[in-house]
């Protein structure tokens, strides 16, 4: 493999030309004040970009202006006054060829210092009429450069932001003065046919718009190109990985007959779905490569995914290989080890299950019987990662609700398993256009749809009065022979704001009466409490469970079609649809009540979200939408960068084309050795090598 040539780029220096004269007319106070802001070289500088543009068009004469008007006026201030009884009132008279406005803030103490006599700016605002003159209150303004005080009519001003220490101002000044300079660093990363073919202007030219526009139109199409550059170098280096782990990995190819095949479904209880049997296909596909399969296979909360991960393990079971499998909680690995126990009943599959929780005897036993091989089938927590467990021939791992874990955490996997087969699994549904740059590395499979039969969930809301009436409904249910979950956002009275499991469980115990068996879920019960409540609740002794979100993932127990979740607002969307998942998954109609007295709109929007969308996928467009992209993944956790224009992330049709372009680069010149590459090639490894996208590669 090329590793060498790849990673044998010496690492750049941040360029200094340009940035040395810029920062050597600075006070050490000045330098290190922009250095706080990020602010170190020219391209440092070029990046600080404008947050919003103030446009002054129609420049007006003085003379015309009337009272109500919004106007822009441009002229030389002749006259300034600070009044300093409170409020503090700073005038400034601007005059123009045809007239004199009267300027006037409240509490800008600071403006003294730079509107003086002299100046030559633009306001903009309400023009008021003051002691018989003309007045605009508050104006938004600019300081204009040519001391022409002519009125030009398309005077696009960026607004910088600023910090404390250094005012918009300054950086407007400090980056005006050395745009030119600052350009001449930037260097083309794409050929000019390359930029007209997808309409986008060289770097240089969209640096130049967005630091002095000369048109809207001509803004728009710079940030795009930025956006365009940024998004391709990230889409780049996954592309990069993604080849990489293809090519200089490689993993058992095992065997798909029909044969196989069919004994697998026999010790299914149900016929596959055809979603379920597509995704089959895509494993059947990737598992016969002696490629690393790298799948993500994403399906709403009960679209059936274990199935489909036991059909693959299967598959490495078949040909004398090891499979894994790792879940994110306790509680979801002893329920995968009962549900796949009861699959495997009848075959002599060796199957095991290793927690934190696991005696150390047995630890010793289990470790030693999984590096013989002698153990076809793992189960455990993500815990396991940390630890040095060995395979004697480990060929596919699954990693169930994958969505807690970021790329980094993936990467690490990779690390520790090189040479296998992996499928993660999430039923956080993640926007197409967010699992493009999250999951770009992996190839992805759908379960759309549910398991036949299933009828969607009735969500609704109701605040603390209707609660038991709730109860009510839900003794009927339980009469009637379902069972029920009621959520809580704590364990026990910590807070008086928030409705514990204990005070949940009294509350409960007198509601319902004596012949009803509820019992609490949650992390503070030993791991053997916890394992004997979720058995005889899944044996239907146990009613009602009053438990935290540690039920949030995986939890199926199908005959509980009734969830009560207390305090609703404290839940993230993402999470509340994870909850409810735990319901709707029977034949019998489900129901889900949100119970909340906060009426702030955040708050509510989240719980109409609900109660309006039972696919997980719309509902994560909506969280999207509320939150934002940063929240949603935070930066960190996820391994994205940051980007300027990272609104962009969301057009998905964008997004596709500079995806497909990273590829096509990629497919031709995986190691970006030709001539026209080189600058890619720098600023890929350059902004990525270290964080573990690119890191891990070698
Ligand atoms: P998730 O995708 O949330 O992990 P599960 O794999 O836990 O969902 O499946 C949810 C429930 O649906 C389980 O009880 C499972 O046995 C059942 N199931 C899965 N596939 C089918 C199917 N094709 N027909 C009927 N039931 C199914
Ligand atoms: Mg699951």
């Amino acid at each position: 493999m090329h590793e060498d040539s790849l990673m044998a780029i010496p690492e750049a220096p941040p360029s200094h030309g340009a940035a040395f004269s810029i920062f050597a007319g600075l006070t050490p106070r000045r330098r290190t004040e922009l250095a706080r802001l990020g602010m170190q070289t020219a391209i440092d500088l070029l990046n600080w970009l404008p947050h919003r543009y103030e446009q002054f068009q129609n420049g007006i004469a003085i003379a015309e202006i009337k009272p109500g008007q919004l106007v822009t006026i441009q002229g030389l201030i002749v006259q300034t006054r600070l009044i300093r009884r409170r409020p503090v009132r700073f005038e400034a008279l601007l005059e123009d060829p045809t007239g004199r406005c009267v300027l006037t803030w409240f509490n800008r103490r600071e403006l003294a210092a730079t509107i003086k006599p002299g100046t030559c700016m633009r306001a903009a605002g309400k023009v008021a009429i003051y002691k018989g003159r003309p007045q605009i209150v508050q104006p938004d303004i600019s300081i204009v450069e040519d001391l022409e005080p002519t009125v030009k009519s398309d005077g696009i001003v960026p607004i910088y932001p600023a910090s404390v220490d250094i005012s918009r101002r300054f950086i407007a000044e400090l980056i005006s003065r050395h745009l030119d300079a600052c350009l001449a660093e930037v260097g083309e990363w794409f050929t000019e046919d390359f930029l007209v073919h997808r309409h986008l202007m060289t770097l240089t030219n969209a640096y130049r718009q967005l630091h002095k526009p000369e048109s809207l139109a001509g803004i728009a199409q710079a940030q795009r190109t930025i956006a365009y550059h940024e998004i391709f170098l990230f889409q780049l280096a996954l592309e990069i990985r993604r080849y990489h782990l293809r090519h200089s990995l490689s993993a058992c190819k095992l065997r798909t007959d029909d044969q196989v095949d069919q004994r697998i479904r026999a010790l299914l209880d149900f016929a596959l779905t055809a979603a379920q049997n597509r995704v089959i296909g895509d494993l059947r596909k990737d598992l016969s490569r002696s490629q690393p399969m790298n799948r993500l296979l994403q399906g709403d909360v009960g679209s059936g995914k274990t199935v489909v991960a036991l059909y693959a393990m299967l598959m490495a079971v078949a040909a004398g290989k090891q499979a894994a499998l790792l879940a994110p909680t306790e509680i979801l690995a002893e329920q995968h080890l009962l549900t796949i126990r009861a699959a495997l009943s009848a075959s002599r599959v060796q199957l095991e299950l290793l927690t934190a929780n696991t005696p150390p005897a047995r630890r010793v036993d289990i470790l030693q019987r999984l590096a013989s091989g002698e153990l076809n089938l793992l189960i455990g927590t993500h815990a396991l990662l940390a630890e040095p467990v060995t395979f004697g021939n480990l060929a596919i791992l699954v990693v169930d609700e994958q969505h807690k874990f970021g790329v980094e955490q993936r990467a690490h996997l990779r690390r520790r398993q090189a040479n296998i087969h992996t499928l993660v699994m999430t039923a956080t549904p993640i926007p197409r256009t967010l699992a493009m740059t999250y999951f770009g590395d992996l190839d992805v499979s759908l379960i759309d749809g549910l398991p036949p039969g299933r009828h969607p969930i009735h969500t609704r809301k109701v605040t603390t009065p209707q609660l038991p009436e709730v109860y009510r409904y839900m003794r009927d249910k339980i009469a009637a022979g379902r069972q029920a979950y009621v959520v809580t956002p704590a364990i026990e009275d910590g807070s008086l704001e928030l409705a514990s499991v204990t005070t949940v469980l009294g509350e409960l115990a007198a509601s319902m009466g004596p012949e009803i068996r509820i019992a609490p879920l949650h992390s503070r019960l030993t791991a053997e409490a916890r394992r004997d409540t979720m058995e005889r609740f899944r044996a239907g002794e146990i009613q009602v469970l009053v438990c935290t979100t540690i039920i949030e993932v995986g939890v199926d127990v199908p005959n509980a079609s009734l969830m009560l979740i207390r305090q609703a607002e404290r839940f993230g969307l993402a999470q509340l649809h994870q909850l409810r998942g735990r319901i709707g998954r029977s034949s019998h109609q489900s129901v889900c009540i949100l119970a909340s007295d906060d009426a702030s709109d955040g708050a509510q929007a989240r719980l109409n979200a609900l109660v309006r969308h039972s696919s997980g996928f719309k509902i994560a467009e909506e969280d999207l939408k509320l939150r934002g992209m940063g929240e949603m993944v935070g930066t960190r956790q996820s391994g994205l960068p940051d980007f300027l224009f990272p609104e962009f992330l969301h057009e998905m049709p964008f997004l596709q084309m500079i995806r497909r372009d990273a590829r096509d680069r990629v497919t031709r010149d995986p190691h970006l050795l030709a001539p026209e590459h080189a600058k890619l090639r720098e600023q890929v490894f350059q902004r990525y090598r270290h964080t573990l996208l690119l890191a891990d590669v070698a």
